[in-house]
């Protein structure tokens, strides 16, 4: 191999490199080193009977003697600058004679300690090459600077989070309560002989404030909230990784009583063996230092490890064994109540005008996280500020709503009669699909202005909080999805690119429903998707033929049942092409329409009132909140 002939030259090279700049005096200074303050000091003190500059050397025969020698000789990094800076002090003594003389004597070419540094950094780069390969040959080379834990001592933004902050999540909040309460006066559980979780789990989709209740809990607890996020463990050397959590674990230790919180932690946690390289790798290792960690600290240390993720489904079993995250919290997508509560925590300290009804917002934002919703109101409050108004108002949130949904609007971009066309036919198929589905959440509101990427769009919005479809709603989405390619099909003649996306997200529903949800007969209530990816690998490495079976019959049942919702988006269709026209007759000249007007012209009757607000109108309104009990 060429490179292990190429270390003991880089090891020759560096030893060449030391030697060579110590004989040549720079670490062999004969007489005191002095500072340069000191040998500025010297002159200002009268002290300097003459000198001379040679190289970066300065030999300087004295008044008073230091350490019994007249003649001191030092270095000056830059004698040029120290030229410059005495030049004045330097005439002045020489004026009134107490310098009695001085030479600086001109360079002549290169000298040797003017080598010396180059030399040096290139000596210093190649050992530091040559380090981190023997880093990747053998992880126990100490590069320990490399494996020091990326963590954030502390909340990042020096502000304190308490529970008051997470709004909603009362369940989740109850559950964490036990942990402040354990990290506030661990005697009262140790004593006992309590078990506390080592470790908990928190799962739950991105942005329903997994990370927010972390630091909730540490600001509680009033403890220090050591986070990492699972994706710094992961890097390119053998080793760093693990060592980067053994320093974690030291830090939170030595601080303690601490949270470790690692965010996003499936990044390092993944089932071992499950990677196509297979065998050891960088995370297996990383992982299993972890393992060793919360198997190795005892409960009355006050540590308590924290994670979040939202694929609990790839994470190993191993970490979900006892005295590791043996705690699961599922941290959900917020109710409407939730979604109130978070939107009024996030209207603090913006102001928002007499016509903004946050639960009203609340109930039209279903499947928001809180995330989301901060974003929305954010979104809204740029709108007013855009417009220099001092509060926000409904259309402003009903703006950012959609802004949200589908990309800003991009009423300037201009487009061909005919692209319109196409558009108001495609978005006209999806809304009279829609409308004629049972159990398709309504529409609110249909545009023909460009958005995003988007040339137009149907917005739908289902009217309460379910989250578990049925195997008919499923089906039901997927031909509502279909209605803008088949209304090009049907009444263009022509099919556009413009339905790339629908096509996308139908198929995708399709194959879900037939492999990941056994809704399909042929394949039986089995499911063949691990997290979105079929299975690779892992399960099916011993009957590869076995499954290409299975792949090819997935691909024949998704197609039959696309084709199936087509089918049947076309009749719909056809049966209301007079409807269907209308609409996009109507969307031709007036660019949009309400959910409201739309549902009017959909059953004959007239139009009415365009109203303004396009989102929040008509739907959930008056739904009485059922009455708390007592
Ligand atoms: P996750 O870690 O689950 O992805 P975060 O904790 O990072 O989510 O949440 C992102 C942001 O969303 C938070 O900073 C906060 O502004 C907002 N948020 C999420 N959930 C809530 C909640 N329950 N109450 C208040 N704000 C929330
Ligand atoms: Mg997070
Ligand atoms: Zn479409």
């Amino acid at each position: 191999m060429k490179n292990r002939r190429f270390i003991p030259m880089i090891i020759y090279v560096a030893v060449l490199v030391l030697v060579f700049s110590w004989t040549t005096g720079l670490f062999s200074q004969k007489s005191a080193t002095l500072s340069y303050s000191q040998v500025v000091d010297l002159f200002r003190a009268e002290q300097v009977k003459s000198f001379v500059v040679e190289d970066q050397t300065i030999t300087m025969e004295l008044y008073t003697p230091i350490s019994g020698k007249s003649s001191v000789t030092t270095t000056l990094a830059d004698p040029q600058s120290f030229r410059l800076e005495m030049n004045d002090l330097l005439k002045s003594q020489r004026e009134s004679g107490v310098l009695q003389g001085y030479d600086f004597v001109p360079q002549k070419g290169f000298s040797a300690s003017e080598l010396i540094f180059p030399l040096l950094t290139v000596g210093v780069i190649l050992l530091l090459l040559w380090a981190m390969f023997m880093g990747r040959m053998n992880n126990s080379n100490p590069m320990s600077n490399f494996g020091k834990a990326r963590t954030v001592l502390g909340v990042p933004d020096g502000k304190k989070v308490t529970f008051a902050d997470v709004a909603g999540a009362d369940e989740e909040k109850e559950e964490l309560r036990e942990v402040v309460d354990f990290l506030r006066a661990p005697e009262k559980y140790t004593e006992i002989g309590a078990r506390i979780p080592h470790g908990l789990l928190l799962v739950g989709p991105p942005g329903t404030g997994k990370t927010l209740l972390a630091r909730a809990v540490a600001g509680e607890a009033d403890v220090q909230f050591l986070s990492i996020s699972g994706s710094d463990f992961v890097e390119m050397y053998v080793g760093v990784g693990a060592s980067r959590v053994r320093d974690l674990f030291d830090q939170a230790k030595k601080v303690a009583p601490a949270i470790i919180f690692i965010d996003e932690i499936d990044a390092v946690g993944r089932k071992r063996g499950s990677g196509l390289g297979g065998g050891h790798d960088e995370k297996e290792q990383t992982l299993n230092q972890l393992l060793v960690e919360m198997d190795g600290f005892g409960r009355t240390e006050g540590v308590i490890v924290m994670a979040a993720t939202n694929r609990p489904d790839i994470l190993d079993p191993a970490l979900l064994r006892p005295g590791r995250f043996d705690r699961q919290i599922h941290v959900g997508v917020p109710d409407v109540k939730g979604r109130e509560e978070i939107l009024k925590v996030h209207a603090r300290g913006k102001k928002l005008s007499e016509d903004v009804n946050l639960r009203t917002v609340a109930r039209s934002t279903s499947g928001f996280t809180g995330a989301d919703l901060s974003n929305l109101l954010n979104e809204a409050a740029i709108l007013a500020a855009r417009d220099s108004r001092a509060a926000v108002n409904m259309e402003d949130m009903n703006e950012a709503m959609m802004k949200i949904l589908a990309g800003p609007a991009k009423k300037s971009r201009v487009q061909s009669r005919r692209d319109l066309k196409t558009t108001a036919i495609h978005e006209s198929g999806h809304a009279v699909a829609m409308y004629y589905l049972p159990t398709h959440d309504p529409v609110r509101h249909i545009s023909i202005v460009p958005r995003g990427s988007s040339l137009g769009a149907t917005w739908y919005l289902p009217k309460d909080d379910s989250s578990n479809l049925t195997r008919n709603e499923m089906y039901e989405q997927i031909v509502g999805l279909l209605g803008g390619r088949v209304a090009e099909d049907v009444f263009l003649g022509d099919i556009s690119v413009g339905a790339s996306n629908d096509i996308d997200r139908a198929t995708k529903l399709a194959k879900d429903m037939v492999a990941r949800y056994g809704m399909c007969e042929r394949l039986g209530t089995v499911s063949y998707l691990d997290g979105g990816e079929v299975f690779i690998g892992r399960d099916y490495q011993t009957s590869k033929s076995s499954f290409e079976k299975v792949a090819g019959t997935i691909d024949e049942e998704v197609k039959s049942l696309i084709d199936r919702a087509y089918d049947h988006c076309r009749k719909i269709l056809t049966d209301h092409a007079d409807k269907l026209r209308e609409l996009s007759d109507y969307l031709l000249a007036n660019e949009s329409i309400s959910g409201e007007q739309f549902a009017r012209m959909m059953e004959g009757k007239e139009l009415g009132e365009a109203t303004q607000t396009v989102l929040f109108d008509g739907f959930g309104e008056p739904r009485e909140e059922p009455k708390d009990q007592e």
